[in-house]
């Protein structure tokens, strides 16, 4: 079995980025991918320490997208995370994805805006800290968090968001993310296979819903949908496989694993009983794009004369 979903402390997890091939490897795992938010920066010492140790692995990125339920009544910030890999990974790829720098930038406006939400409540913590828990610049949420439980203001890292700085609680701010359309074009012109992640979090009624959410995307790029995932019940999985396999995507899946930033989520096995078939980490690596323009019955009649 294969892990196609993991974060680094480079984003929101807590190993670094060249330990994670070794720790695979220990798992027996066939494959792994590295998909941190944002940021492509761990991929090169990824890779190079899977490559020493003779680990099959891709190089990724998880990037959040604009996204609003059409089944929910309440107009709350969705988000909808798309992962690229890069079977073909190289020093150059990460100048096509700069916008990513842009969002990481703008973490540094949003969170000291979450800190001053959590003065008003009477819970004062510095921004350097907040930093200093953080291995790279994708800083966000989950080192606001270690910091609170690091100061004692909450025993848990879940009673962080639950009390503070969850998506309804009461310091939370949105964070600036780019449109559906922007992260996939992004992903496909640097090379990269773009995959939907974690279906089950777009929220979604009915798999007709999905398919017509799926749609535009499809047509920005969009090459798969991430069927096996930690938090998906086997029903579901096979829902979205049924649906990957009418709409000709491919499937891959991951368990989302975050290192201690998320204790109960294992590499490989997610909570216990995720398997990711291999063929999903061979799909990837032997993935063509399909060029722009296929047929060329498809051209605009002005480029046929
Ligand atoms: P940010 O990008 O700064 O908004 O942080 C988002 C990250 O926070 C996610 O990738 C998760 O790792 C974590 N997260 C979000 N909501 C929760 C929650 N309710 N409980 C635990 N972790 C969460
Ligand atoms: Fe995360
Ligand atoms: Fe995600
Ligand atoms: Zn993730």
């Amino acid at each position: 079995m294969v892990d196609l979903h993991v974060h680094s402390n480079c984003s929101d997890g807590t190993y670094d980025p060249g330990r994670l091939p070794q720790l695979a490897q220990t798992l027996g795992l066939a494959g792994i991918a590295l998909t941190d938010h944002d940021t492509t920066i761990g991929n090169d010492e990824f890779l190079a320490a899977a490559r020493a140790l003779g680990m099959p692995a891709v190089a990724g990125v998880e990037i959040s997208a604009e996204y609003t339920n059409p089944d929910s009544q309440r107009a709350d910030d969705g988000e909808m995370h798309i992962l690229g890999y890069f079977p073909r990974w190289d020093a150059t790829t990460p100048a096509s994805l700069t916008p990513l720098a842009t969002m990481r930038d703008n973490r540094h406006v949003r969170n000291p805006l979450i800190l001053e939400r959590l003065r008003a409540l009477g819970v004062a913590i510095s921004y350097d800290d907040v930093c200093r828990h953080a291995a790279c610049d994708v800083v966000g949420r989950p080192h606001i968090a270690a910091v609170l439980l690091h100061k004692g203001y909450v025993k848990s890292i879940q009673e962080a968001f639950d009390r503070y700085i969850g998506d309804h609680a009461p310091a939370y701010v949105p964070k600036r993310i780019l449109p559906q359309r922007t992260a996939i074009e992004m992903i496909v012109h640097a090379g990269g296979v773009a995959v939907l992640a974690h279906p089950r979090t777009l929220r979604v009624k009915s798999m007709p819903t999905l398919a017509t959410l799926l749609a535009p995307l499809c047509a920005y790029g969009l090459a798969g949908i991430e069927v096996y995932y930690a938090a998906h019940t086997a029903h579901e999985s096979e829902q979205y496989c049924a649906l990957a396999a009418r709409l000709g995507l491919l499937i891959t899946g991951g368990s989302d694993f975050h290192g201690a930033h998320k204790p109960e989520l294992k590499l490989g096995c997610g909570f216990g009983n995720l398997c990711v078939p291999d063929e999903c980490f061979t799909t990837i690596m032997h993935y063509q794009q399909r060029p722009q323009a296929l047929n060329p019955d498809e051209y605009p009649i002005s480029n046929k004369e």
